[in-house]
């Protein structure tokens, strides 16, 4: 670029080519925040300054990339906020979502203020382990998950938040039979295949299927995991679950089937869709 462009010059010119291929325009702002180190309310206050010619091309390329390929803004920058934390993302993670956030505040609603043990199992990139580690500092936090990619992930969040989890490789509850806990939380893969047509592409394209997909229309992984609970847990535990939005009744009955005396509660996110099973 030979002239120097106004931070909104460059932000103008962004939106309309995210809006040409059919992507969110607001990812502009969050990019370019990203690219000039600033903060948000000091973003706000450049509007009119001219934008340093590298960073004015790191940002094109980065909206041109973003708007050609559908690749998450949150894997150009590395990170995603959650619960007001900043966490690490890669191609390995599923980038968090902000109904996750609504089954994180469930489960710190409702923890007594008393030491007990909670597992957080196919943790991805930590966000609800850490994020109850630090908002439950009674607790003894435990999060497992399959893929050791993920796990380096949630190990360097850790170690950059402060959060003091025990990592456990293995699938679903497997690593933690034998040991008793108070309180499971668990956002497993629930996507049925037959509905990856209709995702869009940054999450179709990019997030990883290992965290996505799940077999029987998307309810094995509650199955197995409901399966092992009584292996791992103690008799007054509590279980939390993301669910998709049609999946509640089943996995409801998946619960009382396994334990019979439960009162199993299904609860709607902001959105008044079924998302977590209590
Ligand atoms: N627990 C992580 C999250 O909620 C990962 C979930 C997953 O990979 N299915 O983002």
């Amino acid at each position: 670029m030979e002239k120097e462009f106004k931070q909104h010059e460059v932000l103008q010119w962004a939106s309309l080519f995210l809006k040409k291929h059919n992507r969110e325009e607001k990812v502009a702002e969050l990019l370019l925040q990203h690219f000039l180190h600033v903060s948000r309310s000091e973003f706000f206050t450049m509007m009119r300054d001219p934008v340093p010619e590298k960073v004015a091309m790191r940002f094109q390329d980065a909206i041109e990339m973003h708007a050609e390929t559908g690749v998450p803004i949150q894997h150009i920058i590395g990170h995603e906020e959650f619960y007001g934390r900043k966490f690490s993302v890669n191609e390995h993670t599923l980038i968090p979502r902000p109904e996750t956030e609504e089954l994180v505040q469930q489960v710190i609603e409702t923890t007594p203020d008393e030491p007990l043990t909670i597992a957080d199992i196919g943790t991805g990139s930590g966000i609800i382990a850490l994020t109850l580690a630090l908002e439950l500092p009674q607790a003894t936090v435990y999060a497992t998950d399959i893929s050791q990619d993920a796990l380096t992930v949630a190990r360097q969040n850790a170690k950059q938040l402060g959060a003091d989890v025990t990592f456990l490789q293995g699938d679903f509850l497997t690593p933690l039979i034998g040991k008793k806990t108070d309180i499971i939380v668990s956002n497993p893969p629930y996507i049925a295949h037959q509905d990856k047509a209709g995702l869009v592409d940054t999450v179709k394209k990019f997030d990883p299927e290992l965290a996505l997909f799940a077999d029987e229309n998307g309810l094995a992984s509650y199955r197995q995991i409901i399966e092992d609970l009584p292996h791992v847990i103690n008799d007054h535990a509590a279980i939390f679950f993301e669910i998709g939005d049609r999946q509640g009744e089943a996995i409801r009955a998946l619960l009382s089937e396994q334990f019979p005396t439960s009162n199993v509660q299904i609860i709607k996110d902001i959105n008044k869709k079924d998302r977590i099973i209590q």
